[in-house]
Parts: structure tokens; sequence; C-alpha cells
């Protein structure tokens, strides 16, 4: 699967569906799942990290120690890329004007939070994790896991009511 590596805060603050936009000097024509990989960069004074008033605000609304902002170099969740324009009108869109240097904003939907986050080095771009499948293969019409990540199953694996177990990282049915 697709995978981008970004800095705490912001890998966290994405996968926590907080910061719909990954702000990047480049575009893409991806579209699709994308796995959020927090890089190996740790928060030493908060002070240096590039935050406005607003977003301040926003994130102590949701009161300290909600969000783990020390896991790094590891993939911690998952979204959907949906967009990439300029301007955005979120509050976590970099803007730019059209004539200057470009910020290309990335529009992020449906995000998750892994339950278990996969160690892995970052790298730079996008990037490919060839552990998780982007589509689940399919069999007979259903489409299985095929995930091969080092979590407990415990916390791969959920099952709403009713439902088959599926696989929390890549969405498949769960076959053992
Ligand atoms: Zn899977």
């Amino acid at each position: 699967m697709k995978t981008l590596t970004i800095r705490q805060p912001w890998a966290s603050l994405i996968v926590a569906g907080i910061k719909d936009i990954e702000n990047r000097t480049w575009k893409t024509s991806y579209r699709g799942p994308l796995l959020i990989h927090a890089a190996s960069f740790k928060i030493k004074n908060w002070d240096n990290i590039p935050i406005t008033e607003n977003q301040k605000d926003i994130l102590r609304s949701y009161g300290a120690g909600v969000i783990d902002y020390d896991i790094t170099s590891a993939i911690i969740g998952k979204v959907d890329l949906v967009d990439c324009v300029i301007n955005h009108d979120s509050i976590w869109a970099e803007k730019c004007m059209p004539e200057h240097y470009k910020i290309y904003n990335w529009a992020l939907a449906n995000p998750i939070l892994f339950y278990e986050p996969i160690p892995v080095k970052g790298k730079l771009s996008l990037w490919d994790y060839p552990n998780i499948l982007a589509e689940p293969e399919e069999e007979n019409g259903k489409l299985f896991c095929h995930c091969q990540i080092p979590v407990k199953e415990e916390n791969q694996v959920s099952r709403f009511l009713g439902e088959e177990f599926r696989c929390n990282y890549c969405g498949g049915i769960w076959y053992k």
C-alpha cells in the first residue's frame, strides 16, 4: 500500500482525524488508501513546532494525553487521499499565492488509528509498503486479508456485530 512518512505531531494528528490536510511542495495524482508513517523525528520542544494559535486552540480542546505524539519510526494508521489542491479552506492548509512557490494541500479522509503500530524505517516521497496490499486479494468474490505484519492478532482483527472478522489494516476478510 502507498505510504507517506510524516513528522510528529502531524502524523498522529492526521490519524486521529484532527488534521485533514497534509501540506507538501509537490503534487500527486494518486488517489486512494494511504498508510501514515510517523518519521523518526521526536518532539523535544513544542515551541519549535510551526503551529498557529487557532490550531493550538483545537489541540487544547482535545485535552492533554489524548493523542500519543511519541510513536516514531512506525506506520501508525491509514487515510484515504481524496484530493490534491492549492488553497484548501481547511484550517490546516498552508495557503499560497498562485504566482509564488506552490504548496499543495493533500486532502485526507476516513482516518484510522491502528491499534498497534508497525515499526519500519521511513522513506522520502510516496513509497510502497508491500506487506499490506492496497486491494485485499479476491477469492470467490470475497476480498481476503493477505497482510504480513508483525502485530498481535487481537490488534489486527475485529468484527462488527453479525459480520465476518476483518483485518483493521487492509479491510480484508480474516481467513485463519
Ligand atoms: Zn490485512
